[in-house]
């Protein structure tokens, strides 16, 4: 990597395992992860409940429940900020911001909506109240929350739910952050409005330079919006590549497996959707070797008894599987059905 990739790097993650201590014992909910995210860079991180995704950036931003350890690192603009509570609590909602699927475990019931957002620029920024509204108001603007002036001085559930998920978003880039880390943020949303909520993001992301880390289940969120993927199953990364890598050439069957469970447009078919037999993995009781193995089709007996390393096979493209010939998953899977 030369100077300039570098210094472009916003966000280096390495070897980021994350623990929790449960009366049953110790469960790793992310193992052994490493990523880097480049300023104004779009990734998408996707797996089903279970895979670790959230838990991976509540590690980062230093919000993991109290029975929760991470370790590793993690550095913002080469710094280290993993487990540093103090830098985090600085750069946390300014340089990194973070917004979630449920607007209302975020928002506060009992305060309006300008208190909420003056309140943030006026911790973080040092400005007055009235500079603080303004800028507010802007913001609601750029969301477009319609009469963003009056609006203002609303309480959360004056708005419907995708206004209210605007509103959240306009709170979490009210700082113009580096990165914003958006959790699902349009899972409780109907189509139309997801597909608004996810143009607001694309545009604010363009108009600020800002890099976006795109968690969700849903593949077709990641192909409108990301520019790079990374898969995760049982806490580990399973896949990355760019978008069209991931897929046009799927290199894990789980992968393959999520995009051929994909409705397509261009399918007129009416075969019936592929699903991935069995049940998404419990972290508390991880099957031994690869975690997919139990759903896998192709799994062989070495990965029942070893974890396959991730490894990079081109490029910038990583795969953890002991698959070999693996060139023509999807298309695999369709004849199979
Ligand atoms: Fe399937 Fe084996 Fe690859 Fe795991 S390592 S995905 S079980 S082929």
């Amino acid at each position: 990597m030369n100077e300039n990739e570098n210094n472009n790097i916003l966000l280096d993650v390495k070897n980021l395992t994350t623990t929790f201590s449960t009366q049953e014992g110790n469960v790793a909910a992310v193992n052994d992860l490493s990523f880097q995210i480049k300023a104004g860079e779009t990734l998408g991180v996707v797996g089903e409940s279970g895979s670790g995704k959230s838990q991976l950036f509540m590690s980062i931003l230093g919000l993991l429940a109290n029975n929760g350890k991470a370790e590793g690192s993690v550095k913002y603009k080469g710094k280290e900020i993993l487990n540093q509570k103090k830098t985090l609590e600085e750069i946390r909602g300014d340089r990194l911001s973070m917004i979630f699927q449920d607007s209302m475990t975020s928002l506060n019931p009992f305060v309006k909506i300008s208190d909420q957002l003056t309140e943030v620029l006026m911790v973080h920024r040092g400005i007055s109240y009235n500079d603080a509204l303004n800028e507010a108001i802007n913001m609601l603007d750029m969301v477009s929350i319609p009469r963003a002036k009056t609006r203002v001085h609303r309480y959360p559930h004056e708005f419907s739910g995708g206004m209210r998920q605007r509103v959240m978003i306009a709170m979490s880039l009210i700082c113009k952050p580096d990165l914003l880390i958006a959790d699902e943020p349009t899972t409780a949303l109907d189509v139309t409005v997801q597909a608004q909520i996810l143009d607001i993001i694309d545009n604010l992301k363009k108009e600020l330079n800002m890099a976006v880390v795109m968690i969700t289940h849903d593949l077709g969120v990641v192909a409108r919006v990301a520019e790079n993927v990374m898969v995760m199953y049982g806490g580990r990364a399973i896949e990355k590549g760019t978008v069209d890598e991931i897929f046009y050439t799927p290199s894990h069957p789980y992968t393959a497996g999520l995009l051929a469970s994909m409705p397509r447009l261009d399918d007129d078919s009416n075969k019936a959707l592929y699903t991935i037999q069995g049940s998404p993995p419990n972290l508390q009781n991880l099957p031994v070797g690869c975690a997919f193995s139990p759903r896998c089709e192709y799994v062989m007996d070495q990965c029942k008894t070893s974890v396959p390393p991730l490894e990079c096979f081109d490029v910038n493209r990583h795969r953890a599987c002991f698959l070999d010939n693996y060139q023509d998953l999807i298309e695999n899977i369709n004849r199979g059905q």
